[in-house]
């Protein structure tokens, strides 16, 4: 039985910058030799956890001062001898680039193998609708999630307060995302966090009414998981388990899995969450290239 971790933060010692390691190590806390494992070192890990692969994100992050579009192709070319291990997600920063721009990375990061592509509206400054005409009219972001629709790629879309320095939380709310389910009804959104603390019932609800709208459940610690998702086995068919190691609280991945797999729900809705839903949503890069 392989298991999946559809979100990770996962850097390794082949690409980490000194920006990536300086940010790691003051906002998310984490411990210096987590953030220089190389990849065949983190493979390891996985094996040890009964992980058969993780999502790794590698969108850019302008504000927070940690990556741009190149990163994804840099994350890709550190793991790709281990292309069954390792599924990247991509993404541009829309309200930082010209509409042929959001083209062109998006166009070498699909070339390249990204399995996913993430939007995060408190670090990116951007409400995940912004592309609508009474939200602004952001072509740009429009075209990101046109484009993850024609190319069957997943967007996840970070939802909840981030405790970095430089986030906006007021784009946390998930209310936003359901513009998106409904003018993009044949793409995928993965709704990361659940909304996690304050608009857990808002996201819940549209996890609930929107057929295209998942659950990600990282970054939720799992011992709290039913404290704030009661009714997590109504959504197990649309739900998939992540740990966001190794963002803040985060940094054992397998101890993390673990804690996930004894929450008090049946097995097999488990296994739906932490296998076989991920499995259909999130492929490793040895499928997309
Ligand atoms: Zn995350």
């Amino acid at each position: 039985m392989g298991y999946v971790d559809a979100h990770t933060h996962a850097v390794f010692r082949e690409i980490i910058t000194d920006e990536l390691l300086n940010f790691a190590i003051n906002e998310w806390h984490a411990p210096r030799e987590l953030l220089l494992m190389s990849v065949k070192e983190f493979v390891k890990i996985l094996d040890d956890s009964e992980i058969e692969y993780i999502g790794v994100m590698a969108h850019p992050s302008r504000k927070l001062g940690v990556a741009k579009e190149d990163y994804a192709l840099k994350v890709i070319d550190a793991v790709k001898d281990y292309a069954d291990r390792f599924a990247v997600i991509g993404g541009v920063e829309a309200n930082e680039l010209t509409v042929e721009e959001v083209r062109y990375w998006l166009g070498r990061q699909y070339e390249a193998g990204i399995s996913a592509i993430k939007v995060h509206p408190p670090h990116m400054w951007l409400k995940p609708n912004a592309y609508r005409p009474e939200e602004g009219g952001l072509k740009q972001l429009g075209l990101v999630y046109q484009f993850a629709e024609d190319h069957g790629l997943p967007v996840y879309i970070h939802t909840g307060t981030s405790a970095f320095s430089k986030a906006r939380n007021k784009y946390g709310d998930p209310i936003f995302v359901d513009d998106v389910a409904v003018d993009f009804p044949r793409l995928t959104i993965l709704m990361s966090h659940v909304g996690r603390p304050n608009w857990v019932p808002t996201a819940f609800q549209l996890i609930r009414i929107r057929r295209n709208i998942y659950a990600d459940l990282s970054s939720i610690p799992p011992k709290r998981l039913l404290e704030y998702i009661p009714r997590l086995t109504e959504i197990s068919e649309k739900s998939v388990y992540g740990s966001d190691y190794p963002g803040p609280g985060v940094y054992d991945i397998k101890a993390n899995l673990k804690e996930f797999l004894n929450i008090q729900i049946p097995r097999e809705d488990l296994i739906k969450i932490a296998s076989d839903n991920p499995k259909k949503i999130l492929k490793p890069l040895s499928r997309t290239r």
